[in-house]
């Protein structure tokens, strides 16, 4: 006999809300659903091994899609639920914890509940227009029970056959929701959020009889495979896994054939429950970040991937696997973000990360080095975010330098400048550096000619990198790039004649008069470049910044360093007014040139002033 009762808890008007909200992971519901069957099972092991139930052949979840009937079920042998239970547990609890839900979304505001773990049973409600449960007690003499409901106010319930223990949900797909009776949709979402759960899953397993019709002497009967893996590698401890198993949990995880660089298996029980691995994938492109690929899980049932709440930006250029059961997953997001727990959590991970580098750098330096253009911007960025792993990894931030060998980042800090000493014009260690070997291959020549060194600033991440360092070491260190500050570091010991100087001077102001350039005049020590460019290191970056986008090129501030040492130069003292004029801009163009791409008029007035200069030459 089955008899009708009415949903108190739930408002009618609470599924189309929560259909709303939830739309755009709706799929979600496969996870809660087989999440229930899981949690049946393990609540039935457990009195097995408390002695109130006898122990069991093999634990299951059988989903099963039907296509045609626009069906899918999930099935388990679990614990079961006697017409008592169904009552309390399904039809008041399931609803009041949508109810809660509910309630919970609003006081966050709408931002998203991570996971929307205690949604349960009603989130399948997103996809079904009808419901059955079948489902019988593990208790003795218990009978089968079924229970069914449009999720809205009714719901009927009353006996039924069901032969074996546990319990088997059948959704009755809405109209636009049929997708979910297919096969390979299924197959996906429970590739997606159930791959680590811990009791075999089937998907649409086939009759033993049906799987074995062709099988030949002596082969073995073939078997339904589960979808899933119930012991992740993460589980395992560090110590019982080979450099093979997990390589073959990355490329099976991550869908990524080239080989990961290291890992970090994370596996602690301590103040808190975190197990995982993270993988430091290779790097395609060195230009971008590329944003790797963070999957949180909760007891092996996947929440979601990338949750910056949890886990500090930087690390999501990582892959890896990261499964906290401690994690309160039933609240807001930005709670999460304040939450201490949770802090010390990332906390945690963070520093198990600058330890495994730390290690390799100590261990294996040269292992180390040929790892840095992969893991280079992930310190820097690391860095950046966060002054923890800064103060963990700062010494073995390495670059390389002009010759092609990696220097410590520490290695090239000056001794501090003291106040008074500040107060006097000294400055912190210049360190030179190039953020692009061919545009800037002239002034790295005069820098090796001249016996000094740079190194190399070339990714996307090191003007902020470098910004960075000198705002932690304001009185140690500061950074010139090779172009900023040649007059300076090119510059030979000695007086210059100040007469001499003076008049050079004269002769190129008047040649470059109206155009945006300062000119002063040095000994430098390579003879052969008449004329060095040289742009004020802090307007570059300023102007390279967006908000000074608008100020142009003036606001690079352009100084043109006339070297009285060279030969041309000099010769410029005996010459007529026009030959010192069209000579001091075709030094002015030459030295622009090694400085930059000339734009269209600069090009023109160059080429103009060169073929003038050839005839004149040939016509003397
Ligand atoms: P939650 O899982 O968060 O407790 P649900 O709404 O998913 O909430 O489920 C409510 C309750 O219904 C569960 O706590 C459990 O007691 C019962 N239940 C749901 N699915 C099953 C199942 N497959 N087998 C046995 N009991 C179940």
């Amino acid at each position: 006999m089955e008899r009708q009762g009415n949903i108190k808890i739930a408002s009618e008007n609470m599924m189309p809300i929560i259909k709303k909200w939830l739309y755009s992971d709706k799929d979600i519901f496969l996870r809660e659903i087989v999440s229930n069957a899981s949690d049946a099972i393990t609540k039935y092991k457990k009195l097995v091994t408390l002695g109130e139930a006898t122990e069991d052949e093999s634990y299951k979840i059988v989903v099963t899609t039907d296509d045609k009937a626009g069906t899918l079920t999930v099935e388990d042998n679990g614990i079961g639920m006697t017409e008592e239970e169904v009552e309390k547990y399904i039809t008041q609890i399931a609803f009041s914890g949508a109810a809660d839900f509910l309630e919970k979304y609003e006081k966050a505001g709408g931002e998203g509940i991570i996971g929307h773990f205690g949604l349960g049973f009603y989130s399948a409600y997103m996809v079904s227009d009808d419901i059955e449960i079948f489902t019988k007690s593990y208790r003795e003499g218990s009978k089968g029970v079924h229970w069914q409901s449009d999720g809205n106010s009714t719901y009927t319930i009353g006996e039924c056959d069901k032969e074996t223990r546990g319990t088997k949900i059948v959704m009755h797909l809405a109209e636009g929701e049929k997708e979910f009776a297919r096969e390979s949709e299924v197959r996906k979402l429970l590739n997606k959020y159930c791959s680590f759960m811990p009791y075999e899953i089937y998907l649409d397993p086939k009759p033993e009889e049906e799987l074995n019709k062709d099988l030949k002497e002596g082969e073995e009967p073939k078997k339904n495979t589960p979808v899933n893996t119930t012991e992740p590698l993460y589980l395992k401890q560090p110590k019982d896994c080979t450099e093979e198993e997990y390589k073959d949990f990355y490329r099976h995880t991550f869908a990524d054939f080239n080989e990961p660089l290291f890992w970090i298996h994370l596996n602690m029980e301590y103040p808190f429950r975190l197990k995982g691995i993270l993988y430091f994938p290779k790097v395609r492109k060195q230009v971008t970040l590329e944003r790797g690929q963070v999957k949180l899980y909760c007891n092996q049932v996947y929440i979601a991937d990338n949750i910056k709440e949890v886990i500090p930006e930087y690390l999501m250029l990582l892959n890896g696997v990261i499964d906290c059961p401690d994690i309160p997953l039933n609240v807001s997001r930005s709670f999460l973000q304040n939450d201490a727990e949770v802090q010390k959590i990332a906390r945690h991970i963070t520093k198990k990360v600058a330890d495994k580098l730390k290690e390799l750098y100590r261990d294996d330096k040269e292992r180390y080095e040929n790892c840095w253009s992969d893991i280079a911007n992930f310190i820097k960025f690391g860095c950046v975010k966060d002054d923890r792993f800064y103060e963990q990894v700062k010494d073995i931030v390495i670059y390389k330098d002009l010759d092609g060998k990696y220097v410590p980042l520490k290695s090239m800090f000056g001794e501090e400048v003291s106040e008074e000493d500040a107060k006097n014009g000294k400055e912190p260690q210049a360190v030179y550096y190039v953020s692009d070997e061919k545009k800037q291959a002239q002034y790295i020549k005069m820098f090796k000619d001249a016996g000094l060194n740079a190194i190399v600033c070339d990714t996307y991440i090191d003007p902020h990198f470098i910004s960075y360092i000198e705002y932690k070491n304001p009185t140690r260190v500061r950074f010139l790039r090779i172009d900023a500050d040649i007059a300076g570091a090119l510059k030979e010991a000695g007086e210059e004649n100040a007469d001499e100087a003076k008049e050079i001077q004269g002769i190129f102001e008047k040649a470059l008069e109206g155009k945006h350039v300062k000119v002063t005049t040095e000994r430098l020590k390579d003879a052969d470049v008449p004329a060095v460019v040289n742009v004020s290191e802090f307007m570059r970056r300023m102007s390279e910044m967006n908000s000074f986008y608008m100020m142009g090129e003036s606001a690079a501030d352009v100084t043109l360093v006339v070297n009285l040492n060279s030969a041309a130069v000099q010769a410029l003292k005996g010459a007529g007014e026009e030959a010192q004029k069209l000579s001091a801009l075709q030094m002015y163009y030459l030295a622009m040139l090694a400085y930059k791409q000339l734009s269209p008029d600069e090009l023109a007035e160059y080429t103009r002033n060169q073929s003038e200069l050839i005839k004149k030459y040939l016509q003397n």
